[in-house]
């Protein structure tokens, strides 16, 4: 009776199992489907604001921040919907992407203004090409690829990039500071990678770290030197920066000020100016400057500090940002930041116990 029942109560049961069973996949075919149709339309918004032909959308940042754990919106611009390419030029600007902003990298670089990838985002490095392009061109050095840039940009008469500057050619030192920018597409000459002349004579934060050939010479004789005299060991952590790195620095900074510390844009950049050049006002663009460094110390309480402040004059460096001094040079006491001019200016400025502010004026005067 059991087994009959059974079998007569399977057969009954069946027709049902089977129209829940088939309730089930449909539901859950509505629900894939409405999925499915999600990211079509998501997809469909994608590619409209960005015309790329990758698929993988990457969120937009001036200043890419290795410490943002999410691709939050904060501080970046968002980005244009840029329409899709017509005749008259759009305008370009920091977070467009595309292919337009491919054409203008390529042209960029063909002048010789930007040596980033060809990737179409319009970041701080496209951005500082542009100034460049702009300062050269006589343009309004905005950094903003509009309509006028554009043209001038892709007619024939459009100005290269001007060759490398001779830094220590002048008989008056090269000055940088808050009131004497460097122009935007400045670059000196005779660049080398400082480890290449000073070798293992100190260790690098970085082992790309450039400087003007006789500059770095010049460390090498002075290093040198301290170790003779039993000082050490020494560090370098900064030589050249371009300006695009200095404009990356600062925007970093400037972000995490908005982001740590809620300050509006605008606190934030005068929070940042205290300690961080404006782009074209860092002494490391001149190639000229470097920051040395005793790893796990405070550098103003090192002996090699000392060393330094008495000798580093005869090799032709001074000690270019003293407390004493802040108010003409306009940056506070920074103990490891020495600067290159030759041996017969700085023996000079040490003598008349000049900063290179009161330095240039006094020889300008001469
Ligand atoms: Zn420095």
């Amino acid at each position: 009776m059991p087994q009959k029942h059974g079998t007569r109560g399977r057969k009954k049961r069946s027709p049902y199992l089977f129209m829940i069973l088939a309730a089930i996949l449909m539901t859950a075919l509505v629900i894939v489907g409405a999925r499915a149709m999600n990211a079509w339309n998501l997809y469909e918004t994608e590619a409209a604001v960005t015309p790329t032909p990758s698929s993988t959308v990457r969120p937009i940042s001036v200043t890419p921040d290795p410490n943002r754990a999410t691709p939050a919106p904060t501080n970046t611009p968002a980005p244009t919907p840029s329409p899709v390419p017509t005749a008259t030029p759009s305008v370009l600007s920091v977070g467009s992407q595309g292919q337009m902003v491919k054409d203008l990298q390529t042209r960029l670089k063909e002048l010789g203004y930007y040596e980033g990838n060809i990737d179409g985002d319009y970041g701080s490095g496209t951005k500082a090409a542009v100034e460049a392009f702009q300062q050269v061109n006589g343009l309004d050095a905005d950094g903003i690829a509009g309509q006028k840039t554009l043209s001038v940009l892709y007619s024939e008469s459009a100005l290269p990039k001007p060759g490398p500057v001779d830094t220590l050619e002048s008989a008056i030192p090269l000055l940088v500071n808050k009131w004497n920018s460097l122009p935007a597409a400045f670059e000196p000459k005779d660049l080398v990678t400082v480890k290449s002349v000073v070798g293992s004579l100190m260790t690098y934060e970085r082992n790309d770290i450039q400087g003007v050939r006789e500059a770095a010479e010049a460390l090498a004789r002075m290093i040198q030197a301290a170790i003779n005299d039993g000082v050490s060991p020494w560090k370098l952590r900064e030589g050249y920066r371009t300006i695009a790195d200095q404009r990356r620095i600062f925007n970093n900074r400037v972000n995490t000020y908005m982001k740590e510390n809620e300050l509006t844009r605008s606190q934030a950049i005068a929070r940042t100016r205290q300690s961080v050049a404006d782009p074209g006002q860092s002494e490391h663009h001149t190639g000229l400057a470097f920051d040395l460094n005793v790893p796990g110390q405070s550098f103003g309480d090192t002996a090699q500090y000392i060393w330094l402040k008495q000798n580093c004059w005869d090799y032709g460096f001074i000690m270019r940002y003293t407390d004493e001094k802040d108010d003409i040079t306009g940056i506070v006491g920074e103990e490891w930041h020495v600067r290159y001019v030759g041996v017969n200016h700085a023996q000079r400025m040490r003598d008349l116990d000049m900063c290179l502010e009161e330095y240039v004026e006094y020889l300008s005067k001469q």
